[in-house]
């Protein structure tokens, strides 16, 4: 199924075994940026990692088994979708022993990885719902306005008005050109009543069901005079124009919104990496490379984490005080012993999230390339530093 809500994702936390493991899936199936081929491999490799970790654990005989057809059944599953897949991201969750599967399509790219816990992990499915803009699409000529609400790139009508403009005929009577001014005069009042209810309507739905960016369908003529009316509150919402109008059939409203949504969101992420360059570049609150953006996070530094999306590095872990590292024999705060992890970026990922720090992943090549591939905005500098 797709992922669309939250209830989705409250529903699959409440999950539990008793006795057993589940198993976490996700993989990265956007073909904007992979091939075909390049997906396979890397589901392989994620699966056969996991293999290897059950080979090597301590685990009683019926958790290895159902954690080991999971592995199976997530393969297959996997090697099926691949070829059709059109969604950006494939999350599964498994515990065959309680015959437990569920699947989700996403609409963002999840960083490849595998996790055998006793809940499912659910956190990259979150992020996903929270970093994902959700869009109301006015479409608007003389006498018809249609909302839309567009999020996780599906979209339906939620509401509608129709309001009562005269028609440009002839006035009745004659054609002479008081006549035909007064009408004129008329309709372009009757045409301002209507765009004034509809930017009230827009309006309400803003206070009800916050929106991250309102496009708007209608000719030239009517843009600035409608934008005009917007309260102010929508009009910083306004983000962009488009083609449609009333009489475009549904899908294709969706279509042209989707696409626009999927440029603003590109243009939104350079504007990020600009500024933590612009801010890296005169020493002010922003820090770059892998051991800089650790030590801002183990120090509660770190506001931002900007991260590469495929990019990943071997670390260590201190488990007493959770604070991560690139190298090092005991944690320099508390002398316990470090322990490694596979994937630092993803343990600095999940800090973050528990220390309230946001997540922006970025889409190589980017200008974060040049900076390590991570870093971090900061709230404050330490002193010294
Ligand atoms: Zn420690």
């Amino acid at each position: 199924m797709k992922l669309q809500d939250r209830g989705q994702v409250e529903k699959l936390a409440k999950f539990k075994s008793p006795k057993n493991l589940v198993t976490s899936f996700f993989l990265d199936t956007d073909k904007s940026r992979l091939s075909r081929k390049e997906i396979g491999l890397a589901m392989k490799n994620l699966i056969l990692r996991g293999r290897d970790r059950l080979e090597s654990t301590d685990l009683d005989k019926n958790t290895k088994e159902s954690l080991v057809r999971d592995l199976d059944k997530i393969q297959a599953f996997a090697e099926d979708q691949i070829p059709a897949a059109h969604h950006a991201g494939l999350a599964v969750y498994s515990c065959s022993s309680e015959n437990f599967w569920q699947d989700f399509d996403l609409a963002d790219p999840p960083r490849n990885q595998l996790l055998i816990d006793q809940n499912p992990y659910v956190r990259p499915m979150t992020a996903i719902l929270e970093n994902h803009p959700r869009l109301c699409v006015l479409l608007l000529d003389r006498r018809e306005a249609q909302w839309y609400e567009v999020f996780m790139d599906e979209g339906r009508l939620v509401e509608n008005l129709t309001s009562d403009v005269p028609t440009k005929i002839q006035a009745p009577g004659g054609s002479d050109r008081k006549n035909t001014k007064t009408l004129e005069r008329r309709i372009s009042a009757h045409i301002h009543e209507h765009f004034k209810k509809a930017a009230q309507v827009t309006l309400d739905m803003l206070k009800k069901n916050p929106f991250n960016w309102l496009f708007v369908g209608t000719i030239d003529v009517h843009r600035s005079g409608f934008e005009e009316i917007l309260h102010p509150y929508v009009k910083a919402k306004l983000a962009a124009w488009l083609k449609a109008k009333p009489s475009t059939p549904t899908d294709q409203v969706i279509k042209e919104a989707v696409g626009i949504q999927d440029e603003l969101k590109k243009k939104d992420e350079e504007a990020l990496v600009a500024r933590f360059a612009a801010e890296l570049e005169k020493g002010g609150l922003a820090v770059s490379g892998t051991r800089e953006t650790l030590d801002s996070l183990n120090q509660y530094q770190a506001q931002t984490l900007i991260v590469t999306r495929d990019y990943s590095v071997p670390g260590l872990i201190c488990r007493s005080c959770s604070r991560l590292y690139l190298s090092g024999a005991s944690c320099p705060v508390d002398g316990k012993a470090l322990l490694p992890v596979v994937d630092v970026v993803d343990e600095a990922i999940e800090a973050a999230f528990k220390k309230n720090c946001g997540v922006r992943h970025i889409t190589a090549p980017s200008k974060l390339d040049r900076y390590g591939k991570i870093g971090a905005l900061l709230k404050f500098k330490n002193h010294g530093a």
